[in-house]
């Protein structure tokens, strides 16, 4: 099996479940264009190349959109979701996400997924999954644990095909370089 055809398996899986998730707006799907353009911006900067938007459910209206940060601020918390949530927050001038969708290319790790929960995020899609970090579908389900006082409402793998090839494209390119540990990799 090619390298590349590797990869994009291990990062596809698992897919968006037509039997279980909800169908993604056509909005989201938008959404999910944009996220893709900000984490192209990211490579150009040394980041890895994922991106996030947060939107109001019901206007449509762009509330926060980041791309990871990490290297650029030396801060560990620089994940796009992470920052988009926390825009999102100051444009509303409130903790409470409800009434809103986050939408980004690669699924949320635990850090992410806790701040998704404790900003009562209403919906959340994402691209990719990701089998080393992944805390919503892959190796845990933190966004719609019953256990936890806030579930929001998952759609996986939209557009997850572009945002793998994203990301593997700029590993590969990554371990051409000598000059930066591979322990980046995952976002
Ligand atoms: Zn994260």
């Amino acid at each position: 099996m090619p390298s590349r055809m590797k990869v994009r398996v291990i990062l596809m899986s698992p897919d968006f479940d037509p039997h279980t998730d909800p169908s993604p707006t056509e909005r989201d799907v938008q959404m999910m264009s944009r996220a893709i353009a900000l984490a192209d911006e990211a490579v150009d900067l040394g980041e890895v190349p994922v991106g996030a938007v947060v939107y109001d459910t019901t206007s449509g209206k762009v509330l926060g959109e980041a791309h990871n940060t990490r290297e650029m601020h030396k801060n560990p918390a620089g994940h796009a979701e992470f920052s988009a949530i926390v825009q999102a927050c100051e444009s509303i001038d409130d903790w409470r996400l409800n009434h809103c969708t986050l939408v980004v290319t690669l699924e949320p790790c635990p850090m992410c997924a806790g701040l998704i929960v404790n900003a009562r995020v209403g919906r959340l899609v994402f691209g990719a999954s990701d089998p080393k970090a992944g805390a919503v579908r892959t190796l845990y389900r933190l966004c719609d644990d019953p256990q936890l006082n806030h579930r929001c409402e998952v759609i996986a793998g939209i557009k997850a095909d572009q945002c793998s090839e994203q990301l593997s494209t700029f590993f590969r390119t990554l371990r051409k370089k000598p000059t930066r540990s591979t322990d980046s990799e995952s976002h």
